[in-house]
């Protein structure tokens, strides 16, 4: 089953609740954006929620980066929970937002401590109704670029490429003495110079 994109009237009112897998050309995915290995596993419940539909659910997939260290390519895995709103897209006049929907993660005192009254916080996770359907791509499309990380490391310890040969020192001590000039370890060399413990 193909990534869904249902009309609100097929929202039945105990929710709808999809399993499927997403092509990674379904979600208009650019090779700068992530580079999805195989297929993505969705997981999602769509509920009707005051003219509109709440969403929630997780996507799962493998990605291949590029570490920035070793520059080798690896596989992430990534598990992606996700909530979104859908609402019309031309909302009636601007109105506070009610307190019922209270933007618990923001009470709770997580992340998202953005002041409630602020357009801004809104804009991230409601999307509008396309028509009256729902557009899951480009949610799930922001999702896997917003968990995209932007320094990716092959591990947490990679050693990275000698700076001096080139050679990837996860595989090979290539024995270069040389510290990269504006590593921790170089500039705590230069300040022992010899003697260890200096008068103050
Ligand atoms: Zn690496
Ligand atoms: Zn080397």
């Amino acid at each position: 089953m193909a990534l869904p994109s249902p009309h609100l009237s097929e929202i039945p009112a105990e929710g709808l609740s999809v399993e499927c897998e997403v092509q990674p050309d379904e979600l208009t995915l650019g090779p700068d954006d992530a580079r999805v290995k195989g297929v993505l596993a969705l997981s999602v419940e769509i509920a009707q929620a005051d003219g509109g539909a709440h969403v929630t659910g997780v996507l799962r997939g493998r990605f291949v980066r590029q570490c920035v260290r070793c520059l080798t390519d690896y596989e992430d895995s990534v598990e992606l929970p996700f909530t979104a709103e859908y609402r019309c897209e031309t909302p009636p006049a601007r109105q506070q937002p009610k307190p019922s929907r209270a933007y618990g993660r923001a009470e709770t005192g997580s992340r998202d401590t953005v002041e409630p009254d602020e357009p801004e916080i809104e804009a991230d996770d409601v999307y509008d109704l396309v028509g009256d359907r729902l557009d899951l791509a480009e949610m799930l499309r922001e999702q896997i670029i917003l968990a995209t990380p932007m320094q990716p490391l092959c591990r947490e310890n990679c050693l990275g490429l000698c700076p001096v040969c080139g050679q990837d020192r996860n595989e090979r001590q290539c024995g270069c003495s040389q510290e990269p000039q504006d590593s921790p370890f170089a500039v705590l060399k230069k300040l022992q110079g010899g003697q260890t413990a200096r008068p103050r």
